[in-house]
C-alpha cells in the first residue's frame, strides 16, 4: 500500500500549512485524492489519525474529496473526466488518452484547511 508515505507527506504539508497561516486549532481539512491512485478511503484515515495523534491536526475533520482523471480525444480534441472503466470520448465514442503530464487523477494534497 502507498497511502502511508502520501499520508505522512500530507500530514507534514498540512502542519506547515497550519505555522504559515497561523492557525492553532483547525477544525476541517480538505484533502484530494485522484482516482488513478487507487487508493482507499478508511486506508487513508486511518493513516491520518495515527500520523496526527500528537499533531494539532488531531481533532480535525478530515474530508476526502475524490477526483476523476482527465481525458484527452485525439480526433475531438476535447478533455473529459473518465468515469470508472469507462474511457470513450463522450462525443465520438473513441477511446481518450491520458494527457502526457501524467499527474490527472493522481493528485493527493490538502487544498483546504480552517
Ligand atoms: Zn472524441
Amino acid at each position: 500500500m502507498h497511502e502511508c508515505h502520501q499520508v505522512q507527506k500530507v500530514v507534514t504539508e498540512a502542519q506547515a500549512m497550519l505555522k504559515e497561516k497561523g492557525i492553532q486549532d483547525p477544525k476541517k481539512a480538505n484533502l484530494v485524492v485522484g482516482e488513478l491512485l487507487g487508493f482507499d478511503e478508511g486506508c487513508i484515515r486511518l493513516y491520518w489519525e495515527e500520523m496526527t495523534q500528537s499533531t494539532p491536526l488531531s481533532k480535525t475533520a478530515l474530508s476526502i474529496q475524490f477526483v476523476p482523471a482527465m481525458l484527452e480525444c485525439a480526433a475531438c480534441k476535447i478533455k473529459f473526466a473518465k468515469k470508472g472503466s469507462n474511457l470513450l470520448c463522450p462525443q465520438c465514442n473513441k477511446i481518450g488518452t491520458l494527457p502526457p503530464s501524467g499527474s490527472s487523477g493522481k493528485e493527493f494534497f490538502i487544498n483546504k484547511i480552517e
